[in-house]
């Protein structure tokens, strides 16, 4: 059993719809030549609506509402869509297999798929615990959250515990997010992580203080520097609380871990060349196979303003650009430059929202408000006279688009005092 594709796609998720609206725009396929593979039941949506408007207790925001690519303010590509555009989509179907030399796919229902170019979009999977030699994480009340089925879960386990308690297990931005919806939805939260301040690989420490502070208003407390070691349970096997390895039990109608990810790399692990635990691909997002792409959170890619450091993003805006870009790479190869891509990351809790563009290296400089709760604060990250991040809370779309430019243009600071004095007003007038 098999078919044959020009173009396939291969994951279903936040690049799969943008690669989808770029193919249809450019208008370089016919009818039934470009399929997409999802083990997703639906048609790509926009992941981080997962965390955010799909977790409100009023109104929250469900599908086909937050398909993509509605997050970039485009078209809303719902199942209809693809089927006017001849756009395949093989839904609910996992790739099992994949053979690069002979140009094949295989699904776990033992569909052969062929292609002629190959798109892989196969994203991230979260970590389990596992995968640090705990075990139990299947418990009704655990719940991870990457995909609709989590999303689901969590939504179902927050419904049945309001007044009750949560633990969330992870200082990072799924933590956050989720810790911030979970007391929406009024549920005590307790944050449990090891390090010494939440979102540990980007904020500093004058930052995290902001929002520990914030969310410590909001009813939120943090055991931090310490880990969970099990759980304990009741005779349904339901989780009813958190043993840390600091001896401390916490009482738990429902536990949230985010933990991290992983790429889906496997299926091509010894077919092509791998790096920062991707598949890396030059500057067009091809791969080591001149006939297959990669993209979104599975790809290594170079960036420029980097020096070409090959890096694995994984944040939203980095999915949909290399999708874009792999697309136009493949249908018009000589008109399509090497990408240059600004990293771009944002967050939304509670009534906050900040953006950082960049890479946080280098000496910090900090500025503006931090003691509001409407808060208006930055950072400024300086490498070897340059600036090389920056990081803004509270701010408005202008005040991001200077703050790109800056980051863009790696612009020169002589003075650091004056930049701090300066604040969001340097990027500006810049
Ligand atoms: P994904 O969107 O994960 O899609 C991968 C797809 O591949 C999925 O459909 C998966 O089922 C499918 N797949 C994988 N393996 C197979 C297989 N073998 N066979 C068939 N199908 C397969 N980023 C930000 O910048 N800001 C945010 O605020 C933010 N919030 C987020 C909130 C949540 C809850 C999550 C989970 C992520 C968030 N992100 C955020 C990150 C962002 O969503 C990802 O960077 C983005 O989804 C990556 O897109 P992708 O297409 O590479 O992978």
């Amino acid at each position: 059993m098999g078919r044959a594709f020009v173009y396939v796609v291969l994951g279903g998720g936040v690049a799969a719809g943008y690669a989808a609206l770029e193919f249809a725009r450019r208008g370089g396929y016919s009818r039934g030549e470009l399929c997409i593979i999802s083990e997703e039941a639906v048609a790509p949506y926009e992941r981080p609506a997962l965390s955010k408007g799909y977790l409100l207790p009023e109104d929250p925001s469900r599908l086909p509402k937050f398909h993509t690519c509605v997050g970039a303010n485009d078209e809303l590509l719902t199942t209809k869509w693809y089927k006017e555009q001849g756009i395949e989509l093989v839904l609910g179907t996992r790739v099992i297999s994949a053979d690069v030399r002979r140009k094949t796919l295989l699904t776990a229902t033992g569909e052969t798929i062929s292609y002629k170019t190959l798109i892989i979009a196969t994203g991230a999977r979260a970590l389990k615990l596992e995968e640090f030699g705990i075990s139990g994480s299947d418990a009704a009340n655990i719940c991870y959250l990457r995909n609709l089925e989590d999303a689901d879960k969590l939504v179902n386990a927050m419904s049945s515990c309001s007044g009750g308690n949560a633990v969330v297990i992870g200082g990072g931005y799924i933590g956050m997010e989720c810790a911030a919806a979970l007391v929406t939805n009024k549920i005590k939260v307790t944050m449990v992580f090891p390090e010494k301040h939440c979102m540990g690989r980007l904020f500093t420490e004058k930052i995290a203080e902001y929002y520990e502070s914030y969310y410590t208003s909001k009813g939120v407390t943090f055991t931090k520097g310490t880990v969970l070691t099990s759980f304990e349970k009741d005779s349904t096997g339901k989780v009813t609380s958190v043993v840390l390895r600091d001896g401390n039990h916490l009482p738990a109608d429902m536990v949230v871990v985010g933990i991290g990810i992983r790429a889906n790399t496997s299926l091509f692990e010894g077919q092509l060349l791998m790096e920062k635990g991707g598949i890396k691909v030059n500057g067009q997002m091809q791969t080591s196979d001149s006939s297959v792409y990669a993209v979104g959170d599975v790809a290594a890619f170079p960036i420029k303003l980097f020096d070409g450091d090959i890096r694995r993003l994984e944040h939203v805006d980095s999915a949909r650009r290399t999708a874009r870009h792999a697309v136009a790479a493949i249908l018009e190869p000589s008109k399509t430059r090497d990408v240059d891509y600004l990293p771009f990351f944002y967050s939304r809790v509670f009534t906050l929202s900040w953006q950082f563009y960049g890479d946080n290296v280098g000496e910090v400089i900090h500025y503006g408000d931090f003691t509001s709760n409407s808060p208006m604060f930055g950072a400024y990250w300086v490498s070897k006279g340059q600036i090389t991040g920056a990081f803004l809370e509270g701010g408005n779309r202008d005040d991001y688009e200077a703050l790109s430019v800056v980051v863009r243009r790696k612009t020169k600071v002589s003075d650091m005092p004056e930049l701090e004095r300066q604040g969001l007003a340097f990027a500006i007038q810049e």
